[in-house]
């Protein structure tokens, strides 16, 4: 359906933004505002058709709502995804564009960086619109949210190990790493400076080389991450990683990664438990880098604060496997349960 996907509540608005003088082609799709104004970044990306582009964005905004929720953010979802134009493009006019658009519904909807954007994109596009964020302040924390997305993934890997692995530490613990982008560089980082043994893939060589050279990391092929020999995986490329073809594959006995959309469907969710793999829900884990650009856009707290809330997704990945053990249910129905209960306006 157009106004949204089974088993969800529909979006609230859904914008179409087109400008002929600059190319921009985008989609603002404002999932719920229950809990405040729908916040969630901007996608920039090449898409096989106009109808795949409209299906990420309802897909993540609905996904932004669950997460923000969850991480007791007082936002609703919401997220953009502009069509890569095909020529040559003026990327400042085009991002303007994208100002203009989502300056047009008036904060209803926040935006932020997501694949494909970048902190300069936010900082062009302040003179269209005050409803941005994750641009760098001097002498206060904020721009780039990826570190403290990266952070939250790790934390929760760290509490998976320990609950679901029942091992004490990272030490000696093998992570696959499917994408070395901006947070999954960063979660390699974070996973080495731990002691675990990395095996990474990217479309990228010399991402992959790097990580080789600097943090000891065995590279595999593409088509090999997902069935690798290993103890946790974490998707940190595109969507739906999780599927009916690679989750019979999957080695790992925990999942735990950046990526947004990681089940293709719930089913898939289904299919992990009953092979005894503990698939930590990606909307759960991520949060560290909306929560980062949350409160820089409220300007509040400071970086220590900011990092001790993006810890807490930790906490929440124990409560979450404690509520699977008393519901005997699965981690992704469980969470959704949980966050659709705070789509109401916080007390
Ligand atoms: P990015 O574009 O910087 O990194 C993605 C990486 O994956 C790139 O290095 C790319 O080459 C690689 N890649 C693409 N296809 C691949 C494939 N088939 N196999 C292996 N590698 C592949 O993006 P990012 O900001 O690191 O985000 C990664 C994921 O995390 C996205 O799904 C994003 O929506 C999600 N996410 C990001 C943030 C954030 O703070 N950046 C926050 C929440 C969720």
């Amino acid at each position: 359906s157009l106004f949204g996907l089974p088993d969800q509540a529909p979006h609230e608005r859904v914008l179409l933004a087109a400008d002929a003088e600059t190319g921009l082609k985008a989609i603002l799709a404002v999932h719920s505002t229950a809990r405040g104004p729908a916040f969630g970044g901007c996608r920039f990306w090449t898409y096989d058709n106009e109808l795949a582009a409209l299906n990420d964005s309802l897909r993540l905004s609905q996904g932004m709502s669950l997460k923000n929720a969850l991480a007791d953010l007082p936002f609703g979802g919401g997220k953009a995804v502009i069509i890569k134009p095909a020529g040559h493009f003026d990327r400042p006019a085009l991002f303007a564009a994208f100002g203009r658009a989502v300056q047009s519904l008036e904060g209803a909807y926040i935006t932020a960086e997501d694949v494909g954007t970048t902190t300069a994109d936010m900082l062009g596009m302040q003179a269209q619109t005050q409803f941005v964020s994750g641009i760098p302040r001097a002498g206060a924390f904020g721009g780039d949210p990826s570190p403290k997305t990266a952070w939250g993934v790790f934390v929760s890997i760290e509490a998976g190990v320990k609950l679901h692995l029942k091992r004490s530490s990272l030490e000696g613990v093998r992570v696959a790493i499917q994408g070395l982008g901006a947070v999954g560089w960063h979660l390699a980082e974070f996973l080495h400076k731990a002691g675990a043994k990395l095996v990474v893939t990217d479309v990228d060589a010399a991402k992959i080389a790097r990580a080789q050279q600097l943090l000891g990391a065995q590279a595999v092929g593409i088509d090999e991450i997902l069935s690798a020999d290993v103890d946790v995986l974490a998707p940190c490329a595109l969507g739906a990683a999780l599927n009916s073809v690679s989750v019979p594959q999957i080695r790992a006995q925990l999942i735990a990664g950046a990526a947004n959309n990681q089940l293709a469907t719930a089913a898939d969710g289904d299919a992990l438990q009953q092979r005894g793999i503990c698939y930590l829900p990606d909307y759960l884990v991520n949060a560290g880098g909306i929560i980062s650009v949350a409160r820089e856009y409220r300007n509040e707290g400071e970086e220590s604060a900011v990092m001790a809330e993006v810890s807490r997704i930790g906490d929440r990945v124990a409560e979450l496997l404690e509520r699977v053990k008393l519901e005997n249910s699965t981690p992704g129905r469980v969470a959704d349960a949980w966050a659709r209960a705070k789509l109401v306006k916080p007390a």
